[in-house]
């Protein structure tokens, strides 16, 4: 009779120390996973910090300023005056062809950037609401750039290949990084 109480007391503190542990490795394992929760969150804060850093640096505002720098820092043969290009400091507008233009689109060639061109009133329907760090108009239009008939390359903006993109690593963003770089690359050359 004894042994058998003894055995029941084992067994029922044996029971107790290994409830005790499964309630242990539950609350492990919640405060895992709450962790990775937390951890997916940061990564996630950062991939779109990144992104927006990204289109900060990049934005056609920017992209503007670069080329105008550009056409800028050519000799002064070089220098495109046309109308979209004119520097309005000085006080001469040549109108005529873009020196700069075909300067320009075998960059974005190189580039494998692309331009859709549309009438002015298709642009107006097309354009899109913006990706929430893209501030200038974009448009929903499948290339990297959209230009109207009408104008010339005074601004680019940016289609849906750009502004769709949800990570700073995407490689059309990629193709637009190296467009930049090629412009100031050309600053240096032509200042050295
Ligand atoms: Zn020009």
């Amino acid at each position: 009779m004894e042994g058998k109480a003894l055995t029941e007391r084992l067994a029922f503190t044996c029971r107790l120390l290994l409830d005790r542990r499964v309630l242990e490795l539950k609350s492990e394992n919640e405060r895992l996973r709450s962790f990775q929760q937390l951890s997916k969150k940061l990564a996630d804060e950062n991939e779109r910090l990144k992104l927006a850093l990204f289109v900060e640096k990049h934005s056609p505002a920017r992209l503007q300023l670069l080329m105008g720098e550009v056409n800028m820092s050519a000799s002064e043969n070089d220098q495109c005056n046309c109308l979209w290009c004119y520097d309005r400091s000085d006080n001469m507008i040549v109108r005529g062809a873009c020196k700069f233009k075909p300067y320009f689109e075998s960059c974005l060639k190189q580039c494998g950037l692309t331009v859709e061109v549309v009438q002015d009133d298709e642009l107006f329907d097309r354009s899109a609401r913006q990706q929430e760090f893209f501030e200038d108009v974009v448009y929903d239009i499948d290339a990297h750039f959209v230009q109207a008939r009408a104008s010339t390359w005074l601004s680019c903006p940016y289609g849906a290949k750009i502004w769709k993109a949800t990570s700073a690593d995407d490689p059309e963003l990629a193709k637009l990084a190296r467009l930049f770089e090629m412009l100031r690359q050309r600053i240096i050359d032509n200042e050295s």
